[in-house]
């Protein structure tokens, strides 16, 4: 097997790996998502949902947009001092406020900031 960096930055790393079997190549990249901190979203609450999507397939569906954060301003819910219990340290609320027909962006949910002390 041989590994040669191609590029490298604070948030990637672009290389070029020879002599592996593909799905040996398949189960590295799998695990290193697994290592990727992400945040993403878990639970959803409805107030009102008019779209034409029920409310399992819209949670799904915002289940992976994928979500920026800074990752020293967060704890890994594991590590944290709530102890998994979930707090404003580890988890962020954010509201999605749209009156249709339209169109919905992932960059249209906000902050509740209210979830930060
Ligand atoms: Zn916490």
């Amino acid at each position: 097997m041989k590994i040669q960096i191609l590029s490298k930055t604070d948030s990637s790393v672009k290389f070029l790996v020879e002599g592996i079997k593909p799905q040996f190549a398949n189960e590295l990249r799998r695990i290193m998502m697994g290592e990727i901190p992400t945040m993403a979203i878990e639970w959803v609450d409805y107030v009102k949902n008019g779209s034409v999507l029920n409310d399992e397939i819209l949670a799904n569906r915002m289940g992976h947009v994928p979500l920026k954060f800074d990752k020293r301003a967060y704890n890994m819910t594991k590590d944290c001092k709530c102890e998994g219990k979930g707090c404003s340290l580890c988890q962020v609320k954010l509201i999605l406020k749209k009156k249709g027909p339209a169109m919905v962006y992932s960059g249209e949910m906000l902050r509740n900031w209210n979830s930060r002390p």
